[in-house]
């Protein structure tokens, strides 16, 4: 039987990111594309996120392992740095399951027209706890470098933002 490019994305959404467990490598966009070569290999395409997070080997690893497990055994995984990752590549499914699992999904970028400056801290942040809206910046950094820290003002949680890039 062979197994087709669909089946390897499905296979591929059952592989976790490292630091958010509940959101797939498929669904934050890492995973660029997936094609067979002629000789039958396996290949995948992946673009690192942040460069401060340095789990891509444990992504690569991890792929490996998965497609391993199916079957696979001969697989390239190649990396482009460009075009760079953007969390405009995360699914809405992936946004969504940040969402319930307490970290704020990044917004769509707000890019300044005059191309001066990202206004991102100037985002209205609903808190994942409760969807208010009264939400203020903690630190730029929350437990990662890719998160900022918010706090809640009505019901006073914390959460991280995972910040719009
Ligand atoms: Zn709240």
């Amino acid at each position: 039987m062979k197994t087709d490019v669909d089946q390897i994305w499905q296979w591929l959404e059952q592989v976790s990111d490292p630091e958010i467990p509940v959101i797939s490598v498929v669904d934050l966009g890492i995973v660029r594309e997936v094609a067979f070569a002629e000789d039958g290999s396996c290949e995948i395409m992946i673009t690192p996120t942040y460069s401060g997070c340095p789990a891509m080997e444990v992504i690569a690893q991890e792929i490996t392992t998965a497609l391993q497990q199916h079957g696979i055994h001969k697989i390239h995984i190649n990396s482009r740095l460009t075009p760079a990752w953007t969390t405009d590549w995360m699914s809405e499914a992936g946004k969504e399951k940040l969402k319930n699992y307490g970290i704020a999904p990044p917004a769509q970028k707000v890019i300044d027209i005059s191309g001066i400056s990202r206004k991102q801290q100037a985002l209205a942040l609903n808190c994942p706890q409760c969807g208010s809206a009264n939400t203020r910046l903690v630190s730029q950094f929350g437990s990662t470098a890719c998160k900022a820290l918010y706090r809640c003002a009505d019901c006073l949680e914390p959460f991280d933002y995972f910040k719009a890039h």
